[in-house]
């Protein structure tokens, strides 16, 4: 019940809370689509959970359990991907969609295999520079 506080939380905050990049961005979408249809929230955990945060946030009921990863994860997929891999309803799609790969995550990030993005991380020494 902790996790799904935190995730309420960290929802709300998103709103509010000014970004904080820690790593830079290169590279494009190759529109291969697996953002959409993989995908990981960290801390929604049980399906219950995920039940409470579609209520709360209704913009959630796109997204449905496509299955769990080999150390219990849900994964995640959006119902409104197409067949090939694009947003059948591009024009409203979700504010988290228009922003990934999001630059504010504090905990290191993780691409798909084969996305078009690049996460370059920046150590203190960058910084510095
Ligand atoms: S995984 Fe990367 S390349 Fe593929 S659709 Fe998502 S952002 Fe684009
Ligand atoms: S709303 Fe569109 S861009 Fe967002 S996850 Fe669904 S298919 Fe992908």
């Amino acid at each position: 019940m902790f996790d799904l506080i935190k995730s309420i939380f960290y929802e709300v905050c998103s709103y509010f809370v000014p970004e904080k990049q820690i790593y830079e961005i290169t590279g494009e979408c190759k529109k291969c689509g697996k953002c959409c249809n993989y995908m990981y929230s960290v801390d929604t955990y049980t399906e219950k959970e995920f039940k409470i945060m579609q209520m709360i946030f209704p913009k959630y009921k796109r997204f449905y359990i496509k299955g769990k990863d080999e150390d219990g994860n849900l994964i995640f997929a959006c119902k409104l991907v197409t067949p090939d891999g694009l947003c059948s309803d591009y024009k409203h799609r979700l504010r988290m969609c228009r922003k990934y790969p999001a630059r504010f995550i504090t905990y290191r990030a993780k691409l798909h295999d084969g996305c078009g993005y690049k996460v370059n991380f920046k150590e203190f020494k960058d910084y510095l520079e």
